[in-house]
């Protein structure tokens, strides 16, 4: 099969330029070049291609320094792993939208010394690296280089995995070499509507207690990745359902459905991973969220967030009663992201009514009076000023004071 009809068109000029100046390059060295992987895929599903990996058989590290030295642009290198990324010059980017870099790879081999564990590398042949592979229809590979340009090579059946929808791996120990596979199954799977195939189901039981040896980074890494897609709500549920969450830690598995629930919502505040992160794990408890990042180690932010997030859910019933500035002195005490998430999941009722109109307009409220001003009014400058700024928004919150005049006369009564 040949695919140069979809490569020319679904690639942006600007890809299709890049392809050609490497392509020029790999056949003055005479080295076969490939696009695998998960570009394929994409390609062949004729879905936009968000990254694109550069296959050669051969020198990845001195092929992107020849691009660099006659094209521009600049080389950051991997050794270990025979990669190379190659920063393009401005010439070769036609606006901010466009790659800033060209990733290329040296064909590799990988083998696994311990279940769980890193693989060990070495540079090898195309069918090394097709070998290497998670499923196979991420194992498909297009050659690029002279007249072999488009060339389809399957050597694993993906293309019928592919149209069939099924996510199969390439042997039975793949999810012992690597358990995270598991968990990258389920997001295609979701992803793309498909289905893992029976005799990759079956190797799950095995490969389940090898879960807990997996390196923190790695596993994290995974859920942020599900967390990130549009469908992350049914990924999770699906990793429940396959009791492939509790492995991790019981705490990920016993979750608020209704909160998760809220995942689904396009509002565009939710639409990030930590917002993400926070409607999962916001009912547990302080402790809870501790034992969690033991094993996933959040990152410092992630962390204070989940439990300022968790502290807010537990204590919403606070705002109950409260006056305007007294909520504001209580939420004005978190951030912003951590409000907007928690108050997605609130029930109707005063609770969110506050919360809804801290959001879209008590926050806003400031005082005319400046800190400038105090000090023209002879304020020597130290805690009196933020407080007298403070009880002049509260003010202001309260009804007390509802234009600039009454302002000022609060401001003069305060100062005497
Ligand atoms: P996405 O669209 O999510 O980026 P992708 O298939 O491009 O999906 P990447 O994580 O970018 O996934 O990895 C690129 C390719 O590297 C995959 O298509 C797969 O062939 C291979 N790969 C990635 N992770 C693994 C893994 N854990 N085991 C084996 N092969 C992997
Ligand atoms: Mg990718």
């Amino acid at each position: 099969m040949n695919l140069s009809d979809p490569i020319e068109s679904s690639l942006s000029a600007e890809l299709l330029t890049l392809i050609r100046l490497v392509k020029t390059e790999v056949e003055s060295l005479g080295l076969p070049l490939f696009i695998v992987g998960g570009s394929v895929r994409d390609l062949v599903l004729g879905r936009r291609l968000n990254d694109f990996d550069l296959t050669v058989e051969g020198d990845a590290i001195a092929l992107a320094r020849s691009l660099a030295s006659k094209h521009g642009g600049k080389v950051t290198v991997h050794a270990k792993f025979s990669t190379a990324k190659w920063f393009l010059p401005n010439n070769l980017r036609s606006d901010a939208e466009s790659p800033d870099a060209l990733d290329i790879v040296s064909a590799r081999s990988e083998t696994y010394q311990h279940a769980a564990a890193l693989p060990t590398v070495r540079t090898g042949s195309i069918k090394d690296d097709i070998r290497r592979r998670d499923f196979t229809i991420n194992a498909l590979a297009i050659r690029l280089d002279g007249p072999h340009f488009g060339e389809l090579r399957d050597d694993l059946n993906g293309m019928d995995d592919l149209q069939n929808g099924m996510i199969r791996v390439l042997h039975p120990r793949s999810f012992i070499d690597d358990p995270t596979r598991m968990y990258r199954a389920v997001r295609y799977e979701e992803r793309y509507q498909f289905k893992i195939g029976e005799d990759t189901l079956a190797l799950i039981p095995e490969a389940r207690s090898l879960i807990e040896k997996l390196s923190a980074q790695r596993i994290r890494h995974e859920l942020d990745l599900i967390l990130e897609e549009p469908n992350a709500v049914s990924m999770l549920a699906r990793l429940d359902e396959m009791e492939l969450l509790a492995p991790i830690h019981p705490a990920l598995s016993n979750f608020n459905q209704s909160n998760l629930a809220t995942l689904k919502s396009d509002d565009a505040a939710l639409q990030n991973r930590q917002s993400r992160w926070i409607l999962w794990l916001m009912h547990l408890t302080e402790q809870e969220i501790e034992s969690v990042n033991v094993r996933l180690h959040f990152t410092a932010d992630l962390l204070k967030t989940l439990h300022s997030a968790a502290l807010l859910n537990a204590n919403q019933t606070a705002v109950v009663g409260l006056k305007p500035s007294q909520c504001v002195e209580l939420l004005d005490g978190y951030s912003l992201r951590v409000i907007e998430t928690v108050y997605h999941v609130l029930p109707n009722g005063e609770i969110n009514n506050k919360f809804s109109k801290y959001l879209s307009q008590w926050r806003h409220i400031k005082p005319k009076t400046t800190g400038h001003d105090l000090k023209k009014r002879g304020l020597k400058p130290g805690p009196k000023y933020a407080e007298t700024l403070r009880r002049l928004r509260a003010a202001w919150l309260d009804g007390e004071v509802k234009n600039k005049e009454e302002e000022l006369m609060m401001l003069t009564h305060l100062l005497r």
